[in-house]
């Protein structure tokens, strides 16, 4: 059975050392998470995660999810009752505000409980994840009584949501869906039509599940700017809140699926389904954005929990596993043969997977702090600072973590040989499940365009400036011996990045092809320079502990800062390299070549 260990301590370090949480007291809810009450609530989770909701991930897997002949739907055996748990406990509402049955704590305390449960068991996660991306979607965009109607159901996790978009013909282009919402006399809709694709659209964890729609008024422009977003609950609420009649909605069927077998992915008839309008009609995009912007960042946070499972299995394992000797003699002489850990390519594989998880985590935590500023500070030039910061920022979350968490998930499986490929380790699972992050909340080829064709130039380039800033200032404020092995290697890649800007600002607005071509590598030495600097960070924050005791986690770190500056970092050159190669050899051929 794979294993799992809430990495705690590592989260304890980058709140207290790294980014100073205390810095952040003047904001409403932080004053909340003192030393004494924000290492208890860790270790609650962590023992959530790792005794209740981890053991039910593999056999979860093999079990998957049964749609029954009246459409309902049972997941795996052991969900409901982790569910029950979970809700109970009052995670669903952590960071949700008091007012609607949560607790209040920062956003960011949201964020890292859901890496330690997405850790333990992706499909589970994504049940509550859906839920936390309907009660932002409601929050910010639901009328007085739509907000008293179902957040607090919402939030106590009595109640589950979805986020339904897609259609059989359209996933990326969501302006040419069908699903039709037409007015009735008493202000709400009727809805028809099929999306497909639907994460948690049916299942028995939950009394009701509320869906949010995208649907197109009858009458509305083509188009992205036609859509308008409804509620359309599976059971229709009554004034009092009691659950009333079963509405027109339906699971037509569960997908069959590589992966995330625990998680019920359903087709969702709408047959004159009733759905309340949140926001403004042909705005849904408005709302959407709202869901998706948290999705996304919830999806990069779900590359990193499996990047960093899958790590500590292959850790483990290459620690258990005995083959060959080390190339400098016998490490275990008494034993028949040596750990593989002594191995230097298998170091290769564990030390690329660790540098990156530690610094993913970082930057995650980064972000969300930032996330929080922009929701809940006083001060508009700081709000809207976070701002920029988070939406520049979550297209390389999204796609960079989840790239690497595939990626760390088959050096994971490699690590384990032969015994990686079969399925009782679960090292597969890890493979399968970590794959459909690349590709849904906008496929990882999205995120670059995001970030190259509307990031990058929004609002002249401010977002892009200000990173540009806090790093070089960081670099210049940081230039002393210790920190050298850190600074010195992000100038360099902070340089690659300038030039790649410059290269795109000269040969993109004529020839936009050539921003197309170059939108992934740019992407990814965006990332990789976000990761550097988040290094520089940790091995700041890491020297200062050093020097006042010895610490073996610190001088672990250090080290592995050093590798990810020495053999990660320099990837960056490549990078700039064949964003300066333009489109032409890529986009030449023609189409019938293929
Ligand atoms: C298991 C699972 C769960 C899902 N959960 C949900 C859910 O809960 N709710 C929901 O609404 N949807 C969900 N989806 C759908 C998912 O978000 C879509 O599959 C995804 O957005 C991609 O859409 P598509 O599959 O139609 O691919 P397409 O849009 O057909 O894209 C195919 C490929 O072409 C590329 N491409 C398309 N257009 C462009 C362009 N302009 N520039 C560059 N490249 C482009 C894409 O990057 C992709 O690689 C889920 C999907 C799966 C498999």
């Amino acid at each position: 059975m794979p294993i799992y260990k809430a990495p705690v301590e590592e989260v304890l370090f980058l709140l207290n050392d790294v980014f100073a949480i205390a810095r952040y007291n003047n904001l409403p809810g932080f004053a909340d998470v003192t030393p004494d009450v924000l290492e208890p609530i860790l270790a609650e989770a962590a023992k959530l995660a790792e005794e209740v909701v981890q053991p039910l991930n593999l056999p979860g897997d093999r079990e998957g999810c049964t749609r029954h002949a009246d459409g309902s739907v049972t997941t795996p055996k052991g969900f409901k009752e982790a569910y029950k748990q979970y809700a109970a406990g009052g995670w669903m509402g952590i960071s949700s505000p008091a007012e609607f049955g949560g607790q209040g704590l920062p956003g960011t305390m949201t964020t890292i409980i859901n890496e330690l449960m997405v850790s333990a068991n992706m499909s589970f996660a994504m049940y509550p994840g859906l839920t936390q991306g309907a009660i932002a979607a409601i929050l910010k965009h639901g009328t007085a009584e739509q907000k008293k109607a179902y957040l607090p159901k919402l939030v106590e996790g009595r109640w589950t949501g979805t986020m339904n978009l897609t259609e059989p013909h359209c996933g990326t282009d969501l302006g040419l869906l069908r699903t039709k919402a037409v007015k009735q006399g008493d202000g709400s809709y009727k809805i028809n039509g099929t999306k497909i694709f639907i994460s948690s659209g049916e299942h028995d964890l939950a009394e009701n599940i509320i869906h949010l729609v995208l649907a197109r008024v009858e009458g509305a422009p083509a188009g992205i700017r036609g859509t308008s977003l409804f509620i359309v609950p599976k059971m229709l609420p009554n004034a009092d809140g009691s659950l009333g009649a079963r509405n027109a909605v339906s699971c037509g069927s569960i997908e069959e699926k590589m992966g995330i077998h625990a998680n019920s992915t359903c087709v969702m008839n709408y047959d004159g389904a009733t759905g309340y309008l949140i926001g403004e009609e042909n705005r849904g995009i408005n709302a959407m954005f709202t869901m998706m912007n948290e999705a996304r960042m919830g999806v990069g946070v779900q590359g990193l929990a499996l990047g960093e499972v899958a790590y500590q299995n292959a850790a483990a394992y290459a620690k258990d596993r005995l083959q060959g000797r080390a190339l400098t003699g016998a490490k275990f002489p008494d034993k028949p043969a040596d750990p593989i850990v002594v191995h230097p390519d298998v170091r290769r594989m564990l030390m690329t997977m660790r540098a990156h998880n530690e610094a993913a985590r970082a930057l995650v935590i980064w972000t969300s702090l930032q996330d929080d500023v922009a929701h809940r500070s006083a001060d508009a030039a700081e709000r809207q600072a976070a701002d920029d910061h988070m939406g520049l920022l979550t297209p390389v979350i999204k796609a960079v973590l989840t790239d690497q968490g595939f990626a760390n998930a088959v050096m994971a499986q490699q690590i384990f040989g032969g015994h990686g490929y079969i399925a009782e380790h679960g090292m597969e699972q890890f493979v399968r499940d970590a794959r459909i992050a690349m590709i849904y909340e906008g496929a990882n080829g999205i995120q670059a365009m995001d970030l190259v064709g509307r990031k990058l130039a929004k609002d002249g380039g401010r977002a892009l400036q200000a990173f540009f800033n806090e790093a070089q200032g960081y670099i210049k404020s940081h230039d002393n011996e210790a920190m050298k092995p850190f600074v010195a290697p992000l100038g360099g890649a902070l340089a690659h990045l300038q030039q790649a800007t410059m290269w795109l600002m000269q040969n993109a607005l004529a020839k936009p092809d050539n921003a197309g071509a170059a939108a992934n590598d740019y992407l990814n030495l965006f990332g990789l320079c976000a990761l550097g600097y988040m290094w520089c960070r940790m091995a700041e924050a890491a020297q200062a502990k050093l020097a006042a005791g010895a610490n073996e986690r610190m001088k672990a770190k250090l080290i592995t800062g050093r590798y990810f500056m020495e053999r990660v970092l320099p990837e960056t050159a490549a990078h700039l390299a064949r964003i300066q190669s333009g489109a032409g050899s890529l986009m030449e051929l023609p189409a019938e070549a293929f």
